[in-house]
């Protein structure tokens, strides 16, 4: 787990993407009941993020991870797939019946060391299998490669 510091400014306490990076509180998974507590402190702008959408009314739930993408820059590709149903494996469970944004929630997990792919890509599949969000209790539909 790496805390990233960076000083804070007006632009990012005005920011709504910003607070989605820092949350504190614990957050359950709902595929084995285990409940994890982390402590970042990242802001939309930090990169090599590993991210957790949960839909609140099934409890499924997703790991992602940004690159070079900012986690802001994710977030909005997320809302714009979600809003467009763009086939992501999100989108379409989002675009199930009686889904509404309000059943989105997404927060930050992790962040990767470096920029390097290899590594971000193991500690993705990593997460993956050791959260099982893989399958019919989550949205991933494969592993990523
Ligand atoms: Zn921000
Ligand atoms: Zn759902």
């Amino acid at each position: 787990m790496t805390a990233f510091r960076r000083p804070t400014n007006i632009r990012d306490i005005l920011c709504k993407t910003c607070p989605l990076t820092s949350s504190t509180s614990p957050f359950k998974w709902y595929t084995n009941g285990r409940v994890f507590s982390i402590t970042l402190n990242l802001s939309c702008h930090s990169h090599n993020i590993i991210d957790l959408i949960t839909c609140t009314k099934r409890s499924k739930q997703y790991i992602g991870k940004t690159k070079k993408n900012s986690f802001r820059t994710r977030f909005t590709t997320h809302r714009f797939d979600l809003n467009n149903d763009r086939g992501t494996c999100v989108a379409k469970h989002f675009n199930l019946d009686g889904h509404t944004h309000q059943h989105f929630n997404i927060i930050t997990i992790d962040q990767l060391p470096g920029s390097d792919n290899i590594s971000l890509l193991n500690k993705d599949n990593h997460s993956i299998h050791t959260f099982g969000t893989t399958g019919p209790h989550g949205m991933n539909i494969k592993e990523l490669q």
